[in-house]
């Protein structure tokens, strides 16, 4: 269900290897510190996933969409709050966390390329519509009825 470009996004937001605006300055590149997403305050690593608005609103429309909560500062680090969830659940929940914090990274990406920012229940929305098509695309056993109504809720 995941993505490749997905899981490497968020490897590297683990191990804080994106090129942010800090990092760029740093080096030599740009002068403007300021987050492309919020405009509010500098753009670092922790800023963009941990503390921006936008990264902040894209994790509860998350949490909303998929019934369940996990800590905003956690994003990186989220370890399945829903234990008594099904495996299944589990894995839906953990590749759409992924997907949203590449789509964080994608959504700042096009803010500096394009000039546009995507709104997070969208971001959110294509995340699900993805994580559950690449499911379906590849999932052939029937499944018990719990995953099914959980599936059909966040659809
Ligand atoms: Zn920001």
């Amino acid at each position: 269900m995941n993505v490749p470009k997905w899981s490497f996004i968020f490897w590297a937001v683990q191990l804080k290897r994106l090129l942010t605006r800090d990092r760029m300055i740093q080096m030599g590149f740009g002068h403007d510190p300021s987050c492309l997403l919020c405009t509010t305050a500098n753009e670092s690593h922790d800023h963009l996933f941990y503390q921006c608005p936008f990264s902040a609103h894209c994790v509860s429309c998350l949490q909303s969409k998929l019934g369940v909560k996990f800590p905003v500062e956690n994003l990186a680090r989220w370890d399945s709050s829903g234990r008594a969830r099904s495996k299944l659940q589990r894995k839906l929940i953990c590749a759409c966390h992924i997907g949203v914090a590449y789509g964080i990274w994608n959504a700042r990406n096009k803010a500096r390329l394009e000039a546009y920012v995507i709104r997070p229940d969208v971001l959110v929305r294509n995340v699900v519509k993805v994580v559950l098509a690449r499911f379906w695309a590849r999932n052939t056993a029937s499944l018990p009825t719990k995953d099914v109504r959980w599936i059909q809720s966040i659809s």
